[in-house]
């Protein structure tokens, strides 16, 4: 009985943890309020322990999709490749320029609403 409370105290440090990292504030295009926010941005790593001292052995390797939380709204969200998050340190919208009509196009579309031209992402 003692042995096995023994290994259920030693089992949660060797398995690899999962954890979630901030890396760091700065602004980006917040799906939910619809406009650029402050923000901070979120790593899932997994990190293993050196037994139950809390020794981290590593820095953590990223395996998970980054995740921003909104300061305004406060909500999270999980950055997929369709949405232009642009996470940073510029508190200002960029836009981008339509291929097309040469209009201005906010950041987070890929759609042109001047001319309807479709920016083509990830090489699909
Ligand atoms: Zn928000
Ligand atoms: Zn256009």
């Amino acid at each position: 009985m003692e042995l096995l409370h023994f290994f259920l105290h030693l089992l949660p440090s060797l398995v690899p943890k999962q954890e979630k990292v901030c890396r760091g504030p700065g602004y980006f295009n917040c799906p939910h309020c619809g406009r650029r926010q402050p923000g901070e941005l979120y790593e899932t790593v997994t990190r293993r322990y050196l037994g139950g001292h809390g020794i981290p052995l590593s820095h953590g390797e990223a395996s998970g999709p980054e995740v921003y939380r909104c300061l305004v709204c406060p909500k999270e969200v999980t950055a997929y490749g369709h949405y232009g998050y642009d996470f940073g340190p510029h508190a200002r919208r960029q836009t981008w320029k339509c291929f097309h009509c040469k209009g201005e196009v906010p950041y987070e579309r890929f759609d042109c609403p001047h001319c309807g031209y479709r920016f083509q992402v990830g090489g699909r």
